[in-house]
C-alpha cells in the first residue's frame, strides 16, 4: 500500500537529494506504464493528470485507477491534478478524489492569484489535500518571449510573500522553462533557482521539463528543485511505442497485443527520466 502524499514524497526527495518525476497521463495505459516504471526503478513517482483532458476522460476515472495502481505498488506513488485554472476545477479535482491539486493563477494579477490560491488551500485543507501553486508565468515553449523574457520569471520577493499569504504546499516557478516543445533550447536561470530555494520554505516545481537538456535538469536537482513535470516527451514516447508495434511486420491488428507490446518502450522512457533526476543513485 504505497499511495503517498505529494508533500511527503517531495520531503523525502529533498532529504535524499533526488528530483521526483511527475509524469502526465491521460488514460489507463499511460498511468499503468508510469507506475510500472516506479516499481522497477525503486524510487518514488508522481502520476498526474492535466484537467484539459476532462473532455476525453473523467477526473474521477483517472483519480480512481491511478490511486489503485499506487496502493498496489511497493514503492511510494502520489496522484496529483495538474494546472487547475479556476477554483472550481481544483474543487472538482478534490471531489473526484485527487489527494493533491495544482491551482494555477499565474496568468492573473498577483492579488487575484493570491486570493484564488488561498481559497483552494482552505478548501483543500478540509480534505487533507496538498496544493501546488504557480507564481511567475510558465508559458509556451512555442513562444520565444515566454522562454527568454525574464519579466515572466518568478520574482523572489513576491514569491516569499505569495507562499506566506497563500499557505500553498509547493510552488511552480518560471525560470526559463515553458510548456510543450521548445522553439529554442531553454537556458534555465540557475541564479534565480538558487535564490528561490534559499528564500522559500516549500518544495519547488519545474514545469515543462520535456526536452530541457539533461545537464540543466541535473543542475536543477543539485540546486534543490524537487518536482519535475514531464508531459510532452512522455506522450511522444507512448505514441512512438505504439507506432513501432503497429508497423512491425508480425502485427496482426490485435488491440490488446498492440498496447501490451507497446508498454516496454514507454516504461523505459520513464525509467530513464527517473534515473536522470536521481544523479546520486538513490534507491529504496
Ligand atoms: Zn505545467
Amino acid at each position: 500500500m504505497a499511495l503517498m502524499k505529494v508533500k511527503d514524497i517531495l520531503q523525502h526527495a529533498t532529504e535524499n537529494h533526488y528530483g521526483v518525476a511527475a509524469i502526465n497521463t491521460f488514460n489507463y495505459e499511460s498511468v499503468m506504464w508510469a507506475a510500472e516504471a516506479a516499481k522497477r526503478e525503486r524510487i518514488p513517482l508522481i502520476i498526474q493528470l492535466y484537467p484539459g483532458y476532462e473532455s476525453y476522460i473523467s477526473l474521477h476515472h483517472v483519480a480512481s485507477f491511478a490511486k489503485e495502481f499506487a496502493e498496489k505498488a511497493d514503492v511510494p506513488i502520489a496522484v496529483h491534478l495538474d494546472h487547475s485554472a479556476t477554483y472550481e476545477i481544483a474543487a472538482r479535482g478534490i471531489k473526484a478524489g485527487f489527494p493533491s491539486v495544482m491551482v494555477d493563477g499565474s496568468s492573473k494579477p498577483f492579488e487575484e492569484n493570491v486570493a484564488m490560491t488561498a481559497a483552494v488551500v482552505r478548501t483543500a485543507a478540509v480534505f487533507d489535500v496538498d496544493v501546488e501553486a504557480e507564481l511567475g508565468h510558465v508559458g509556451s515553449g512555442a513562444k520565444l518571449d515566454d522562454i527568454i523574457n525574464s519579466d515572466n520569471y518568478t520574482n523572489v520577493e513576491q514569491a516569499i510573500e505569495f507562499v506566506q499569504r497563500t499557505g500553498c504546499g509547493s510552488l511552480a516557478v518560471a525560470v526559463g522553462n515553458a510548456h510543450g516543445a521548445y522553439i529554442q533550447t531553454p537556458n534555465l536561470d540557475f541564479d534565480r533557482i538558487k535564490k528561490l530555494r534559499a528564500s522559500l520554505p516549500v518544495p519547488l516545481v519545474l514545469h515543462g521539463c520535456s526536452d530541457i537538456p539533461h545537464e540543466q535538469l541535473q543542475e536543477s536537482v543539485r540546486l534543490g528543485m524537487s518536482k519535475f513535470n514531464i508531459a510532452t516527451e512522455y506522450f511522444r514516447a507512448c505514441s512512438a511505442s505504439i507506432a513501432k508495434v503497429a508497423t512491425e511486420g508480425n502485427y496482426r491488428g490485435d488491440y490488446c497485443t498492440l498496447l501490451q507490446q507497446a508498454s516496454e518502450d514507454a516504461i523505459e522512457f520513464v525509467r530513464g527520466k527517473m534515473r536522470l533526476l536521481n544523479p546520486n543513485g538513490f534507491s529504496l
